[in-house]
């Protein structure tokens, strides 16, 4: 009746590009770098929600070499999951996000992307975590060169009131 899924996405840093986590756009000095905007929440989101479905990545749903996702608006790419997860009767009982990032400190930016993600995937914010951590100077994260996302969801079944695990 309920599949857990998990997702994970890292994108380099770089000068000149926008700068979009969870669907907000961040002032900052460099963004990230990607076919599509980049956003790597909403790339880790997408293939949780994958998982837990069983239908596979984002790589294989919009991959990087089509020009139809060059600079493409992740938050669309998230509505055509979300449609997707629930054609296959299943939907969303809450969503989790750990973002990795140096630099910017997202402290003031965690409500504002909070409350995107729960719209997009039409939950409650209560139902929607986002938490932001930096990697304490270590490693490619931690020298400021990329951002990451973690993303975990719980999926259940449209029809859980009324099913049966014996049937
Ligand atoms: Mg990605």
């Amino acid at each position: 009746m309920y599949r857990s899924g998990i997702g994970y996405d890292l994108h380099r840093t770089h000068r000149g590009r926008r700068l979009v986590l969870g669907g907000v756009e961040i002032p900052h000095e460099a963004g990230l770098l990607g076919h599509s905007d980049a956003d790597v929440v909403l790339h880790a989101i997408c293939d949780a929600m994958l998982g837990a479905s069983g239908l596979g990545d984002i790589g294989e749903l919009f991959p990087d070499n089509d020009p139809e996702y060059k600079d493409a608006d992740s938050r669309t790419l998230l509505r055509q999951v979300v449609e997707l997860v629930s054609e296959h009767d299943l939907e969303l009982v809450n969503a989790d996000v750990v973002i990795h990032a140096q630099t910017p400190n997202l402290r003031a930016h965690k409500p504002l992307i909070r409350s995107t993600l729960a719209e997009l995937l039409g939950l409650a914010p209560s139902r929607v975590g986002v938490k932001a951590t930096t990697n304490e100077g270590l490693d490619a994260i931690g020298q400021g060169r990329a951002i990451a996302a973690l993303a975990t969801v719980l999926l259940r079944r449209a029809d859980a009131a009324t099913y049966s695990p014996a049937e």
